[in-house]
């Protein structure tokens, strides 16, 4: 047994893109300049609350100006450091280019419990961290645009923008400074469920490919397969509710922050969101079997997992222990380097964080366009799109001599609205990222599995960019 310990983080990251990297010939130094981060900005500030003064530090790593502005989301959690920022920069420029997003990567942190604050202090927080960032060029619409991740959500989103608005008031495209906003303050309908619906979309895609499938050794489409979801946030909440709902997946387990709760007849993810809640965890959910030690529930036979939690939730220590047949990435980073290679020496198949979580800044994108265009997608289209439907009922009707069926009518009259376009352009993009990534996967040679082949992509990508560019 070796006494190595594991990499870190950005370590982890970072050999995954060196593996990657090895089946390329990149230009002696260029590799170094993909991989390493560009800068990164460490702040402290003080924010007095009544007589007492608390300090905060935070991040915001830039790790590739290949594009621009650079995107990333902006976190608040206790563990945040510089190395988990770096990491998660890094993810987001590989991110970006596999899902055709034109954006460098970035990845701002709040070392801090949000929990421990109320609203007020919060907002005070926010905006002081925002001003901090504003001032050194690291939130602005054409060069850094910030949005949600853990700890943060519309609201603290809506606070930067405002901030950014009141020191830029002269900036035309001042709302594109942050995305994930409210969609009364700039933001676009479908964000929110973004993430959750690319792995979804993802997921879709896996499966219409039975030689990829085969490789997990499942069979068939989505529907009856039995999912474990780790982390009932944002990207599990909506991941696991469209799988069910939609895709007639069986969410066999929920793990949360207090324990799991398992069920052989699958979870009602809609009431087990509502006791958690109500009572702050899932223990007590009715007609579930609950246990304490939830990471212990990650190892429990099913055909998906999802962890859609922390990074690091699977190491080498309970790597040899997963049973799931097929692991669905949709936190960032939640399985180790050395994880990775026990996993795929077991014969799991992973569908990596960089592709599968990526619904996100997609949506990102969108919102950031409708922001720099001052207009909402489909305000131009939808009544000619409905005109068009018209014409076609009326021309079918005259020549055929019977009337539409009405709920034909009504598909033929619905003019595309924005969440229509959003989810168009969400699926486009995930379904066409997977397939650049599995015909590396089956074309190249040395490409042992789906992460390396995403990274693949994404890195022939951002070289590609600096070759062009001549740097
Ligand atoms: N925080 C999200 C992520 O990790 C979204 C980033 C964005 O929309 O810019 O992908």
């Amino acid at each position: 047994m070796t006494t190595r310990q594991e990499p870190s983080f950005l370590d982890g990251v970072n050999l995954m893109f060196d593996r990657a990297a090895a089946t390329l010939s990149i230009p002696h130094g260029l590799s170094e300049q993909i991989k390493l981060s560009n800068s990164v900005y460490q702040v402290r500030f003080p924010v007095r609350f009544q007589d007492e003064y608390t300090m905060f530090t935070g991040w915001r790593a830039v790790h590739s100006e290949h594009r621009l502005p650079v995107k990333g989301g902006i976190r608040f959690a206790p563990c945040v450091d510089q190395d988990e920022v770096e990491a998660l920069a890094a993810l987001m420029t590989y991110k970006c280019a596999i899902v055709n997003v034109p954006f460098g990567g970035s990845k701002g942190g709040l070392r801090i419990n949000p929990r421990e604050y109320n609203e007020e202090q919060l907002e005070r927080i926010t905006r002081r961290f925002a001003r901090e960032l504003i001032s050194k060029g690291f939130i602005s619409p054409s060069l850094n645009v910030p949005a949600p991740d853990m700890g943060t959500g519309a609201r603290e989103m809506a606070w930067i923008a405002d901030t950014y608005r009141e020191q830029s008031p002269t900036d035309i495209n001042a709302l594109a400074c942050v995305t994930g906003k409210p969609t009364t303050q700039g933001g676009i309908s479908g964000r929110v469920e973004a993430t959750g619906r690319g792995v979804q979309y993802a997921l879709r895609e896996f499966f219409r490919h039975p030689k990829d499938v085969a490789l997990t050794g499942l069979k068939g489409t989505l529907e009856g397969k039995r999912a474990v979801v780790q982390g009932l946030g944002n990207v599990g909440y909506h991941a696991a509710k469209f799988l069910s709902e939609e895709d007639d997946c069986k969410i066999v387990a929920i793990v949360e922050r207090d324990g799991a709760i398992l069920s052989e007849r699958g979870l009602v993810v809609e009431d087990v969101l509502a006791h958690v809640r109500e009572h702050g965890g899932v223990a007590g959910f009715p007609n579930a079997d609950y246990v304490e030690n939830g990471l212990q529930v990650l190892e429990a036979d099913c055909d998906i997992l999802i962890p859609a939690a922390l990074e690091r939730q699977i190491t080498r220590e309970n790597a040899p222990r997963i049973r799931a047949r097929l692991i669905a990435e949709a936190a960032n980073g939640p399985v180790t380097f050395d994880a990775d290679e026990i996993l795929r020496a077991n014969g799991k198949v992973m569908l990596p964080d960089v592709f599968l979580n990526a619904g996100g800044v997609v949506v990102s994108y969108f919102e950031w366009i409708k922001n720099i265009s001052h207009i909402r997608f489909g305000r131009l289209g939808r009544r000619a799109e409905e005109v068009r439907g018209r014409n076609t009922i009326d021309l079918f009707e005259q020549m055929m001599n019977r009337p539409v069926p009405a709920t034909m009518q009504e598909k033929l009259l619905h003019g595309a609205d924005e969440l229509d376009l959003v989810r168009s352009g969400l699926d486009d993009s995930m379904r066409l990222a997977y397939q650049e990534i599995r015909e590396v996967l089956h074309t190249k040679n040395n490409i042992p599995d789906l992460r390396t082949a995403a990274f693949v992509v994404a890195v022939e990508k951002v070289l590609r960019t600096y070759s062009e560019m001549g740097a």
